[in-house]
């Protein structure tokens, strides 16, 4: 086929559309610029930040309260649930890419708020990957019509990042399961409207992962559904992280999602396109930790010149740079990727691994630009260092990535 009939069937594809710009693909292929609609999206987030996120994230730092005012105003805006699917309510035309713009926008207000906020994907992945029409109009379709949150419900207080010791149970009884355990760490845990619950189905210790679990869709107002209370995290506090026990839980059977024994492939699989959004919201922060450090540096004098003319300042800046950089590009190409039907589990989790990493050390070193006054409250930069250490541990910690990505590079070469 002529190339150039190629590059125009190329695209045409809608979800080419969404990433190129009005101009032609560059014969590369590559293309590093948001486009027409991804640009007005994120004017849109930058500008909901500055005015609604920025403005209350202290005080809900302080407070430990859920934001429900600020999530109520991004679902009114359409900056949540971008990724519903049509059928259910949703625009349906965005993707994870796009979910990211905001994410990072979001993120460089109040990494706690984007928490709040992006708690709800993380529990929706599952019902968007694995959920039946019905299902997906039913619980997406209800957060579309109301302001309401989801949850995910896989660690457990005995497990994490070894989730296959997962041990709460369910057992099939007539057209019912019934749901017996206890959840730890619930992003949304006292907030969600639903949860995705994973639990044992076959209690055999021999039985594979890839069988022995399902997955559910838990309403909150079960009977026997008992949120316990919200936990008071080191950072991102206006985020509601709780322990949730299951006593006795009837579930019907069109809660499930897949089939019995699905459960572990989609619990893992919802990670795919949740651990780019992390990644952006560690991106945010790591770029509000490098303009802080900046405007401060540039302010303060020591020596008789401003701090950022001395080196060692200075370089600590551009290291920052470069990690805000090399993180931007990581989640791009992972995000890009899930949104083209790539595998990017690998991608996923390099981005996740390395913007987490990046903003911790560019918290430290705003805080460490800031002197003594880092060290207080009257000061942004100790609120983001200590929001950043979360994104080093959930969606699986750094050392559950590199044990991902190291099981990738090693196969091919033993390959
Ligand atoms: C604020 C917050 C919000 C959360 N939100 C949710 C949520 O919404 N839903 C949900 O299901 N979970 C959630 N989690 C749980 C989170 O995903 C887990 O805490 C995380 O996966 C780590 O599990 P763990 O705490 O059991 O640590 P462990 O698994 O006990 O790990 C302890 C340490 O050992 C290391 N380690 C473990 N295994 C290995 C290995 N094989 N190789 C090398 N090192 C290893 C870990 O990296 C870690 O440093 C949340 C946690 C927090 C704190």
């Amino acid at each position: 086929m002529n190339p150039l009939v190629q590059i125009a069937r190329v695209t045409s594809r809608p979800a080419y559309r969404r990433l190129s710009t009005a101009k032609p693909i560059p014969s590369t292929g590559v293309c590093f610029e948001l486009s027409e609609e991804q640009k007005a999206l994120q004017d849109l987030a930058r500008k909901f930040t500055r005015e609604e996120i920025i403005p209350v994230a202290a005080q809900y730092d302080k407070s430990g309260e859920y934001p429900w005012p600020v999530v109520k105003k991004a679902w009114k805006l359409g900056l949540m649930n971008t990724h519903i699917p049509q059928h259910c309510g949703g625009v349906g035309n965005l993707g994870v890419f796009d979910e990211c713009v905001v994410g990072e926008e979001f993120a460089y207000g109040c990494t706690g708020i984007t928490t709040a906020i992006g708690g709800t994907n993380l529990g929706q992945a599952p019902v968007i990957i694995a959920g039946n029409k019905e299902q997906q109009k039913k619980y997406l379709g209800r957060l579309i019509e109301e302001p309401l949150v989801a949850a995910y419900g896989v660690t457990e207080p005995g497990c994490g990042s070894d989730v296959a010791g997962v041990k709460t149970r369910a057992e099939k009884k007539g057209d019912e399961w019934i749901l017996n355990g206890q959840k730890m760490w619930i992003t949304n845990g006292g907030v969600a409207n639903w949860y995705f619950v994973l639990a044992r189905t076959n209690p055999d210790p021999k039985c594979p992962a890839g069988k022995a679990f399902t997955g559910f869709i838990v309403e909150r107002d079960w009977p026997g559904v008992n949120p316990g209370r919200k936990e008071l995290n080191m950072g991102q506090r206006a985020s509601d992280t709780r322990g949730i026990t299951f006593e006795d839980v009837r579930i019907p059977k069109e809660n499930v999602l897949i089939g019995e024994g699905a459960g572990f492939k989609i619990a893992m699989g919802a990670f795919d396109k949740t651990r780019p959004p992390v990644a952006a919201g560690a991106t945010g922060l790591a770029q509000r930790a490098l303009d802080e450090a900046t405007n401060y540096s540039l302010q303060r004098k020591t020596f008789g010149v401003p701090i950022a003319h001395h080196q060692a300042v200075a370089f600590m800046l551009a290291d920052m740079a470069i990690g805000v950089e090399t993180a931007r590009l990581a989640w791009h190409k992972a995000a890009w990727m899930v949104d083209h039907g790539q595998k990017n589990t690998v991608l996923a989790s390099v981005a996740k691994a390395h913007a987490s990493e990046v903003a911790n050390k560019a918290a430290a070193d705003a805080v460490q630009i800031f002197g003594g006054n880092g060290y207080n409250t009257e000061y942004p930069v100790e609120k983001l260092m200590r929001d950043a250490k979360i994104y080093m541990i959930y969606e699986g910690t750094s050392q559950i990535q590199r044990l991902i990505i190291s099981r990738e590079t090693l196969s091919k070469h033993a390959a």
